[in-house]
């Protein structure tokens, strides 16, 4: 999609620090970071949000499932991390691509709602 943040950062008209990248996904790091490592992942297919999931196009999901410990141990990350993805406006999302964020690096709270 021509006029999607995320996807311009896949084309690489918009500048990004990437820590993984491979033929179907990309992660890079969050330029506002919630916490002292915070990873977004995306799959480089643009896919509205995690409402967007279907049976066609869930083997990209599971794939960025498979690539999240490896870039965690990259990152020196030995305490555990969390993964959330935001749908829609009541959780907040703020880019229409489907992105995890994978936060680490501190002991975190849970209060979603908060
Ligand atoms: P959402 O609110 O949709 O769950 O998360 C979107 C995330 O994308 C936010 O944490 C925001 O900081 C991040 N973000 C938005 N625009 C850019 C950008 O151009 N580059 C990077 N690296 N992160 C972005
Ligand atoms: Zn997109």
């Amino acid at each position: 999609m021509s006029d999607c943040v995320f996807c311009k950062i896949v084309a690489g008209s918009i500048p990004s620090t990437k820590v993984y990248e491979d033929e179907s996904c990309l992660a890079f790091r969050d330029l506002e970071p919630k916490a002292p490592t915070h990873i977004l992942v995306i799959p480089k297919q643009h896919i509205q949000s995690a409402d967007a999931v279907t049976a066609e196009n869930s083997a990209l999901v599971a794939h960025i499932f498979t690539v999240i410990p490896g870039i965690m141990k990259e990152q020196g990350v030995t305490g555990g991390y969390r993964i959330i993805t935001n749908a829609g406006p009541d959780a907040g999302q703020t880019v229409p691509h489907l992105h995890f964020h994978v936060l680490a690096g501190v002991e975190m709270g849970w209060d979603p709602v908060g």
